[in-house]
């Protein structure tokens, strides 16, 4: 039978009684773990974007996690979950995150060495060169475990962004610099990804985050999990889920490009019956909301411009809810374009100087750093 390209399998909730049949059943029909040798060390790329509690719906669950490794044990691997959130990389840090997601109460083998390592990559496309976390090189296998959250800056998180944990958090913000543009960005994250080539991507949709994702959205149940081999027709089936124009995903136009993902979702082999955790009113957050103008006043040097000129009046930027913010410069901090600073304790935003890589908004731990679409943008949206 052939093999499908993504697995989808109900899952409730994150009792143990419901996660352990649920993992076990899509890794089985999802290639199964007979590449697996005794003593091989599996490094579980987890996400945990911060110190956030499981019940925010913003990392990788733990129950999760903690019954992957089990599996993985009865194998005879050796399992070692970690991930580089932004902000320092080093015990102190990841030491708070381990603590609030709950890694350390679920008694997970955690990461501890946080070195940084210099590869090559000669087959990208674009980031032909990284920095990245020292601990999954020294793996044998990698398992991308991913969350699906809705992103400012990629429509989504779920597969293919969450390998940018391999690059460490210090690093991070120079990423953002070298490649400003989303498709561009796009580009280095699927070149990430074939580089890292984990055996299988795992996406925990038991409990998603819907709005203002990817760390301070709202905990959305849509009760699956999903896996597969290709990180991009896995993304494609979250897109669905969620309601979101793949247009509007930047990995899923560049896997595009490349040949790695279909169009359409119905150009993949589904095992599952995924329909039925289509949630259409799922709060997303896109940079273009859908709005396409490649072809505006019928293409030509006049409809280039127009088109740019249209896309730069309704691209999505950050703005601050002041009622919200409490003035701690983290924006501030993280801005890897220098583009904010704080004026009568709250951030001015100097609009020129931004990229829109929307770091401030995933970093803002009160959640008072949006995404907001100009007036032109929700005019042209109705
Ligand atoms: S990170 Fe958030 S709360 Fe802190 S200053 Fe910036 S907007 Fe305000
Ligand atoms: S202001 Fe926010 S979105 Fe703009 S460059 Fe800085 S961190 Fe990125």
């Amino acid at each position: 039978m052939k093999q499908a390209d993504v697995v989808v399998v109900p899952c409730a909730d994150y009792e143990p009684a419901s996660v352990r049949p649920a993992l076990e059943a899509l890794i089985e029909r999802a290639g199964g773990l007979a590449w697996l040798r005794p003593g091989m060390r599996v490094g579980i790329k987890a996400n945990l974007v911060a110190a956030m509690a499981p019940d925010t719906a913003a990392t990788t669950h733990p129950a999760l996690l903690a019954a992957l490794a089990e599996l993985l044990r009865e194998h005879g691997a050796e399992p070692v979950v970690g991930d580089s959130p932004g902000g320092l990389y080093n015990g102190a840090f990841l030491s708070r995150v381990y603590a609030a997601s709950g890694m350390n109460a679920a008694g997970l083998p955690l990461n501890h060495d946080f070195s940084t390592r210099e590869i090559e990559l000669p087959e990208a496309r674009l980031c032909r060169t990284a920095a990245v976390t020292g601990w999954l090189l020294d793996c044998d296998a990698v398992i991308n475990f991913a969350k699906l959250k809705s992103h400012g800056m990629m429509g989504l998180s779920a597969a293919a962004k969450n390998l940018f944990g391999t690059i460490p958090g210090t690093m991070k913000p120079e990423y953002h610099f070298r490649f400003p543009k989303p498709a561009d960005f796009a580009d280095m994250l699927v070149d990430l990804d074939e580089f890292w080539k984990p055996r299988l991507h795992i996406v925990d949709a038991v409990v998603a985050m819907e709005g203002n994702g990817p760390t301070a959205g709202t905990p959305r149940p849509l009760g699956c999990l999903l896996a597969g081999q290709n990180p991009h027709r896995v993304d494609l089936i979250c897109a669905r889920l969620i309601g979101l124009d793949p247009a509007d995903v930047p990995t899923l136009r560049a896997a595009q490009r490349r040949g790695l993902c279909p169009e359409t979702v119905d150009a993949l082999a589904i095992d599952g019956p995924w329909r039925e955790f289509v949630a259409e009113d799922f709060r997303i957050i896109t940079e273009r909301s859908g709005l396409q103008f490649q072809n505006a006043m019928g293409g030509g040097k006049r409809g280039a411009l127009f088109s740019k000129f249209l896309n730069r009046s309704i691209a999505a930027r950050p703005g601050v809810e002041k009622a919200l913010c409490v003035g701690c410069r983290k924006c501030e901090q993280v801005c890897p374009a220098k583009a904010i600073t704080m004026k009568k304790r709250r951030p001015a935003i100097d609009r020129k100087a931004c990229i829109r890589c929307f770091c401030c908004q995933e970093f803002c731990p009160k959640g008072a750093m949006k995404v907001r679409r100009p007036p032109l943008a929700r005019l042209l949206a109705r």
